[in-house]
This record gives C-alpha cells, structure tokens and sequence, in this order.
C-alpha cells in the first residue's frame, strides 16, 4: 500500500496513537475550521476487519468517535452479524472531521484526508476491508462507482481482500436493501474463517 512515511518524524517507528496525534492537529482542509473534534477512528490495532465509512456526522463530530449515532447503530448490528464484537475490528472513515451539515466530501478534502487513511491501513494491515458505500471504495482506488453496481462484489485492495458493501445510513434510507448487506455479512464471516 505504500507507507506515506513523511507524515511521521524521521527517525519516529510509526504506530497509530502517534498518527493519531498527528491527525488530531491537522489543519490541512477547510474541514478543520467547522468541526468539533477530529474522528480518527478506533477499534482492535490489530484487526482482521478494517470498516471504512464516509465522514464524521454531528454525533460523531461531538463526541469523536466513529458510528456512534442512529447509522452506528446499524453497523454494530451488521458486525454482530459476522459474530464479532465492535471492539474486535477497526472503523474509520474517509474524512476525519465533519463536512457542514453532512454534505458529501469534496475532492479536495478528501485528497488532504486520503494518506491518513492509507496510513492507518498500512499499520493495522487486516485481511480484510469492507467499505461502507461509494465514497470508501471510490477513494482508496480513484475510480467514479455506483455503489449498486459495486456492492457485494469480492475485489482486492494491493493484495488485501476487499468487500463493498452499503452505507448504514443508506440502508437507513432503503430498508429493501438490508438483505443484500446481511449477505454480505454473511461473506465477511465465511472470508475470516479461511
Ligand atoms: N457516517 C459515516 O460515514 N461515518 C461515521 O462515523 C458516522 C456516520
Ligand atoms: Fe485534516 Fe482530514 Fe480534517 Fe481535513 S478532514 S482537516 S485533511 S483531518
């Protein structure tokens, strides 16, 4: 995945609270001036399981912690689902501070906010990374889907299995389409037993 080892001090061995502290300073977008706390992330350093949403919401940006609100909810119940607890995996998301009133992130914020995230992937190197809608899995390979078209669908990541999967907050939105991500769930649960 390739390391963007310049966030870090020469000389320093990168491990995720120093990035973390990095990350909790960061002023590189406009994003900064708007939020609250900064949302890095949290969960199992060590995970097999990476989730990858989109952005803090108001919940997450006052309490800065990820998936804490109503779509939080739904993702504990899609881990409980994998038999595992939240605890067990990792959850970030794309952007580490709360876009204003939750609109979609821009490029260039997520430009500034991408190498965090590839950072913490390459500490936390898990088998797996399941992404929350289009934005996660349109980010970490630069591409334009629709995440009808991806959802579901087994891809690899520089080697590291890869399932998209919906947003909780869309499911939230179109409750038909909870079957297909308990599927998914289903597929997650069977990959780490392998
Ligand atoms: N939606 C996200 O994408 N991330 C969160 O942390 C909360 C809601
Ligand atoms: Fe920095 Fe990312 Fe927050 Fe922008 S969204 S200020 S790049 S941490």
């Amino acid at each position: 995945m390739g390391i963007d080892t310049y966030i870090f001090d020469k000389g320093d061995m990168p491990t995720l609270p120093k990035l973390q502290k990095t990350v909790r300073q960061c002023m590189k977008c406009d994003l900064a001036k708007t939020r609250k706390k900064v949302v890095f992330g949290e969960g199992n350093p060590n995970a097999r399981l990476v989730f990858i949403g989109e952005a803090p919401g108001e919940d997450e940006d006052i309490q800065g912690r990820p998936f804490v609100g109503k779509a939080g909810k739904l993702l504990d119940q899609l881990i409980e689902r994998i038999g595992l607890r939240r605890s067990e995996v990792y959850i970030c998301n794309v952007l580490k501070c709360r876009p204003p009133n939750n609109r979609d992130p821009e490029p260039p914020e997520v430009e500034a906010c991408k190498d965090y995230l590839l950072a913490q992937l390459n500490l936390i190197k898990p088998r797996i990374i399941c992404t929350l809608g289009r934005h996660a899995y349109n980010t970490l390979f630069s591409v334009d889907e629709r995440i009808t078209r991806i959802r579901g669908i087994l891809t690899s990541y520089h080697g590291t299995t890869l399932l998209p999967t919906y947003h909780p907050s869309y499911l939230l939105r179109n409750g038909g389409r909870i079957k297909e991500a308990w599927e998914d769930m289903e597929k997650l649960k069977e990959l780490l037993k392998g």
